[in-house]
């Protein structure tokens, strides 16, 4: 029983991943994603579908040999495609899993270059390392007594940076932080409640 609870759940859990697949937004790894995803997680979800249908088999019922032999396939199809992502993604070869709207887009290794050129670049002229957007927010919250708290913070929309106000101006100080990270700084304060 136990066993069929957990198939069902694996089979769920693989149908999700290769719907993911299917609809993911378009993007330049998207058929390279696929041209795996698909094939390994429907291998392993027939292959669960079989292992749970043995556990309840009523005797003198027949095997699912088939669906094995195409889950088998399936996963190592699958596995042996996870290269052509990787070298798609790093590389940008090979083309044909390049979808044509993204042939010109940079890989990521190429991205990794364009950003470091751009940072020494900015550097040079005694810019702050990005043109990220930041935001600086007021986040009041419900703290349980009467008195609701409040703090600053300020976010970046693109990476992980981050910075919290410790100062009485906090405004003021998390303007003069975000000035080192970035030359785009949001000019409002955004107010948010919880
Ligand atoms: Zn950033």
């Amino acid at each position: 029983m136990t066993e069929l609870v957990f198939g069902i759940l694996m089979v769920l859990g693989c149908a999700f991943v290769v719907t993911r697949a299917v609809i993911a937004p378009p993007s330049r790894t998207r058929r390279a994603y696929r041209l795996w995803a698909v094939p390994l997680f429907t291998g392993l979800g027939l292959a669960f579908c079989s292992v749970s249908y043995d556990g309840v088999r009523p005797p003198g019922w027949p095997a699912l040999i088939y669906v094995d032999y195409v889950a088998v396939v399936g996963f190592w199809a699958g596995v042996l495609f996870i290269p052509a992502h990787l070298s798609a993604g790093w590389l940008g070869w090979p083309k044909v899993l390049i979808p044509q709207a993204f042939r010109d887009s940079p890989s990521w290794l190429a991205e990794g270059r364009l950003a470091r050129a751009d940072r020494r670049e900015r550097k040079r002229f005694g810019l702050p390392p990005t043109d990220h957007l930041v935001e600086i927010l007021e986040i009041n919250y419900d703290s349980g007594t009467d008195e609701p708290k409040r703090f600053y913070a300020a976010t970046c929309d693109e990476c992980d940076w981050m910075e919290e106000a410790e100062t009485i101006d906090p405004v003021a100080e998390l303007r003069s932080a975000a000035a080192k990270h970035t030359t785009n700084v949001a000019q409002d304060v955004v107010v948010k409640h919880y």
